[in-house]
């Protein structure tokens, strides 16, 4: 299996592709140097050892970051990574893709994101509880419902999420639900959270696909990784009458031209022992390399960082891409796609589902009063297709690709509100 950034040290770096966006976005705007060098960078990196004592009885430290990129729309949000590849200008990049994509969408907040470098998969679950209560408790300062509001990403789930309500609200003296989103329904969920990102990348395919006038029962799609966003992306997405003829994971990648039966992989996988595809029959085996460069109308890339890069794109055969994950084309790839014509529906606009349903939760939470799915649902794919929307319309207006429009839309916005408060 080919991952560029598996194995510690990345080939590439997502700050740096990152900023390469944002100086491309910032000159078309013509935004002043003073505002732009306010937003280039975080507002605040918070760094802490977490010491956790193991089931063995040895006590070990874990590196752990939350950063705060921007605060100028509203309190921070963004998840919590847990997986062995975190590193500072991971975190510091995934917290500015928060800030744009909350503005992209119309959200009233700022980014953030947090890591921590541990292997989840392979500690109890009594351990990950104290690693999450630790980290809380680092991070006390910088969490709260009007100030920093964290929420799950890769590696960690719904119930890492109860455990900061809970050693959070001890602190604080009081309940506490709106201090993170992405929360179990029993505890101040929301309907609708969990399937809230691939319901936004469906929205974003459904959108994009009008644009290049593809009929959905003549389309093909591939999906890299099949976690929350993929599988779930997947799922819909054949809901369209779209034929899902690939699907991949940590485990490697399985082709079936003829379609995969993505209500059957899911099962699969939450029946299998290694919660992954391993050993799955339903398509021939291929590696996530291979994967991406299959023949298809769609490719919607939700695993991982730095999939889409120099070295594989000018073989990339997808009319678009649509990204569920965050960060996985490198700013090298983009001049590549763009030269071969594929309509990316770029990160910060694809994935924005998640942060929109999870505003709704803060919300609910506030008013301690819950909505129905439908109602959350309805009320995420407006915000969805209107985002879609702008954003191509500001694509057509500066005559650049969807990438940079967003970063546009984005910049436009949170530039503006520095000018007006003044004071930063
Ligand atoms: P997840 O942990 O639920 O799933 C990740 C999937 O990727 C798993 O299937 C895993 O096996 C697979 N994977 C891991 N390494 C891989 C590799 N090297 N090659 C191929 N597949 C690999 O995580 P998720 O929540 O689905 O997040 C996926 C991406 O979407 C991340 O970039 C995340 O930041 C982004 N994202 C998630 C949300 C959300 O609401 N969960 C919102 C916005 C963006």
């Amino acid at each position: 299996m080919s991952t560029p950034n598996n194995g510690g040290t990345p080939r590439y770096n997502p700050l740096e592709s990152m900023q390469r966006r944002f100086d491309e976005a910032k000159e078309k705007l013509g935004l002043d140097d003073q505002f732009a060098n306010v937003l280039r960078v975080p507002d605040k990196v918070v760094a802490a050892n977490i010491p956790v004592t193991m089931d063995d009885g040895t006590i070990r430290v874990f590196e752990a970051y939350r950063v705060v990129h921007s605060v100028h729309l509203g309190p921070s949000k963004g998840g919590i990574r847990y997986s062995m590849d975190v590193h500072l200008d991971e975190v510091k990049a995934l917290a500015a893709w928060m800030t744009w994509k909350c503005a992209v969408v119309n959200v009233p907040y700022g980014g953030a994101k947090g890591g921590i470098k541990c292997d989840p998969r392979s500690m109890s679950k009594g351990e990950l509880e104290r690693l999450t209560r630790g980290y809380t408790l680092a991070m006390r300062n910088v969490f709260g419902p009007d100030k920093d509001i964290p929420a799950p990403d890769m590696g960690t789930s719904a119930q890492e999420m109860a455990w900061i309500v809970d050693e959070f609200s001890k602190i604080t003296g009081h309940n506490s639900y709106a201090v993170v989103t992405g929360k179990p329904l029993v505890l101040g969920g929301s309907l609708g959270r969990v399937e809230a990102t691939g319901r936004g990348v469906m929205v974003s395919t459904r959108s994009a696909m009008a644009k290049l006038g593809l009929n959905p029962t003549n389309t093909t799609c591939v999906v890299q990784g099949f976690g929350n966003v993929g599988s779930i992306s997947a799922k819909l997405i054949a809901q369209l009458g779209v034929k899902i003829v690939a699907i991949s994971d940590v485990s490697g990648g399985y082709y079936n031209p003829e379609g995969i039966d993505v209500a059957e992989a899911i099962a699969y996988v939450a029946n299998s022992s290694t919660r992954s595809l391993e050993g799955y029959t339903g398509g021939s085996p291929v590696t996530n390399g291979e994967l991406l460069e299959l023949p298809c109308d769609i490719l919607v890339p939700a695993a991982m960082e730095d999939q889409i890069t120099p070295e594989n794109a000018a073989r990339i055969k997808a009319k678009m891409i649509v990204e569920g994950a965050n960060g996985p084309t490198t700013a090298e790839a983009d001049s590549i796609l763009n030269d071969k014509g594929i309509l990316v529906v770029p990160d910060i606009l694809a994935n924005a589902g998640g942060v929109t349903v999870s505003y709704f939760e803060w919300v609910q939470n506030r008013l301690g009063y819950y909505w129905t799915e439908e109602r959350v649902n309805r009320r995420a794919d407006r915000a969805m297709k209107q985002a879609f929307d702008n954003v191509y319309a500001t694509a057509e207006k500066y005559n650049v690709n969807m990438r940079i429009a967003a970063y546009i839309v984005a910049l436009d916005k949170v530039a503006s509100t520095l000018k007006l408060r003044g004071s930063f």
